[in-house]
């Protein structure tokens, strides 16, 4: 428990004033109501006595007027506390996931833990924002109530005490067994909401897919079994609750009878006045409702330290500028000098040695699959080399900080993507302080300002998640426009085949064109145009590279020959 609580106080940061204030103004809370009890005790009291005055009932009015307001005022002033650190740490949480990820390797992003990271991002901090503070709070106020009510009990009769704190012990056995329960359960149903997640994420990502291969009543068995297995896990848990909820009600219950028995007991074999008798009761009855807010309390701490946990794991996210600096590079020469890489065991490159000259375009051309967006995805180290060393302007990539690596390259990429925001802010996604001129002047020089205009709200038209509203070509000449617009001096292409038709081909070709113009370009290429216009062309192959022009290449190479020759024909089908 104490475990638990130092995790939740550890993981609040700078919010922890917050928190504890708000247990200092519980603290105060209970002893207002310490107020309501003296109230009951004047009236009781005068009962016995048989006291007609008024005078008793006077007292009781402004102990409980003033114990009533003070409560709901420091009541309040408490909630704000620990409502404010609650949303707060989580919101930190949150923003500091969204700065880890920028960081992260994209093989990260391979091993499926999209889903553990969006759970993480959204139901796991829920449970933080919602229950983190509160739940300190709830379990201090309550323990702090009950012992301020212990501590009355002396002064009416010692051996009720005795019981009382017995029927706390006992309740708080099944407490802790039930709390380490919920200790190994805990994970699992989060492991569980994990993988939920990401099916349904997976599931709605690949809607189109599922629809068009007819697959609606088979595809989502996967879906149907995350469901499904949250479902088990969160019952598990409720179920496993109730046994230990009963048991803790039942000795409630028994303690509770036991007391109001002897109480009375004592009254009539003349050992307690019928004050102290009753009062004995009440103070008792509370001390166990406030042993059971704080009992609940401890299961939901439980709860929120595993989601700690849980939300820690990002902390542990492989991130790759640890040690960077920010670096202005002299000039934009790259080089790959003994690289290999792997995806796993899938061995993509062996011990490739390449230079890129600044200001000059290269092509990458190869079959599918032979590595070519690999190659240009290590040269912006979207991924780590298993071996050897890529250079930018002489330092390796590695030495950058990201931040100062990708302020100096634009990638187009093949399978192009757009947030659901305004076709201006997709623009401005590299450059947001860009002005509205500036944004136009690009989409212009991308060929896309027409298509923009005739948008229902030019260029404050809003585009579905992914670019989901927009052709494919239209897609690739806004992210064209975003190259543009950010002017970094080094250039990756990735080239999309299937988007190329011969009406927006021209436009692409004066697209790439503005956008490429003194620029360190790597380009690939599927177009015959482009690969001839190339200063070099790299050719990639079982891993290994080829490089010359395209006349050195077709003279010295079988594959790139081969290459050629199907594009060719290619052309002349279209033709
Ligand atoms: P294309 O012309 O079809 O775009 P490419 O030359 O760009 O092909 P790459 O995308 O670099 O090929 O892929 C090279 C190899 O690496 C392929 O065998 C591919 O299956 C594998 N691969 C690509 N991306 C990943 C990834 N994220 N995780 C694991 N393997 C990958
Ligand atoms: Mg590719």
């Amino acid at each position: 428990m104490i475990e638990a609580i130092r995790k939740i106080i550890a993981f609040s940061g700078d919010e922890k004033e917050r928190i504890y204030k708000a247990i200092i103004i519980s603290f105060f809370k209970s002893l207002l109501s310490m107020l309501r009890m003296a109230a009951i005790y004047f009236v009781i009291q005068a009962f016995e006595n048989g006291d007609k005055s008024m005078k008793p009932a006077f007292t009781a009015l402004i102990l409980i007027t003033v114990s009533i307001s003070g409560n709901v005022l420091l009541k309040m002033a408490a909630d704000l506390q620990s409502v404010h650190a609650g949303y707060y740490m989580s919101a930190y949480k949150r923003l500091d996931i969204a700065q880890r990820l920028k960081k992260v390797p994209m093989g990260y992003f391979n091993d499926n833990n999209l889903g553990e990271i969006t759970g993480i991002a959204t139901t796991v901090l829920d449970v933080v924002e919602n229950q983190g503070a509160n739940v300190l709070v709830n379990i201090m106020s309550g323990l702090m109530n009950a012992v301020v009510f212990l501590i009355y009990i002396p002064f009416f009769d010692i051996r009720l005490g005795i019981v009382v704190f017995l029927g706390m012990a006992v309740y708080m056995l099944f407490t802790s067994s039930m709390e380490k329960k919920t200790r190994e359960l805990s994970p699992v149903r989060q492991k569980n909401q994990a993988v939920l997640v990401s099916k349904v994420l997976e599931s709605l990502q690949g809607m189109s897919v599922i629809k068009s291969f007819n697959l609606t009543g088979k595809g989502d068995e996967a879906l149907r079994k995350a469901i499904d297995g949250n479902r088990d896990s969160n019952l598990a848990l409720e179920r496993l609750f109730i046994p230990y909820g009963m048991m803790q009600g039942i000795t409630l219950g028994i303690f509770k009878a036991l007391i109001l028995l002897l109480a009375v007991l004592f009254y009539f074999n003349g050992s307690l006045t019928m004050t102290y008798s009753l009062m004995m009761i009440i103070i008792s009855f509370q001390v166990f409702a406030d042993i059971e807010q704080t009992g609940s309390g401890l299961t939901v701490l439980r709860v929120v330290s595993s989601s700690i946990e849980e939300a820690d794991k990002v902390n542990s996210l492989p991130v790759m500028d640890e040690d960077g600096t920010d670096i202005v590079s002299k000039n934009y020469n790259i080089t790959l000098q003994h690289v290999s890489f792997a995806y796993g065991d899938n061995e993509v490159l062996k011990d490739v040695n390449l230079i890129i000259p600044e200001k000059t375009m290269t092509a990458f051309v190869g079959s599918s699959g032979a590595g070519k967006t690999t190659m240009a995805m290590l040269i912006a180290r979207f991924w780590d080399v298993n071996e050897g060393r890529i250079t930018i302007g002489g330092r390796d990539v590695r030495e950058y900080t990201l931040e100062s690596l990708m302020s100096q390259i634009s990638v187009v990429f093949q399978n192009v993507y757009l947030f659901a925001d305004t076709v201006e802010n997709n623009i401005k996604f590299g450059k947001p302080d860009a002005k509205r001129e500036d944004v136009v002047n690009a989409a212009k020089k991308a060929c896309c300002h027409d298509f923009i205009m005739s948008l229902p709200d030019g260029y404050e038209t809003v585009i579905g998640e992914g670019g989901a509203t927009l052709s494919g070509g239209e897609k690739q000449r806004i992210s064209i426009a975003r190259a543009i617009l950010k002017d970094a001096p080094v250039i990756i292409l990735d080239e999309a085949t299937a988007n190329v038709d011969p009406e927006n081909e021209d436009k692409l070709t004066a697209a790439f064109g503005a956008l490429t113009n003194d620029k360190t370009v790597i380009m690939i290429a599927h177009r015959l145009k482009t690969i001839r216009n190339a200063d070099k062309i790299v050719v990639i192959d079982s891993g290994r590279t080829d490089e010359g022009t395209h006349d050195e290449l077709m003279e010295n190479n079988e594959k790139y020959r081969y290459f050629i020759r199907l594009r060719e024909e290619a052309a002349g089908w279209k033709l």
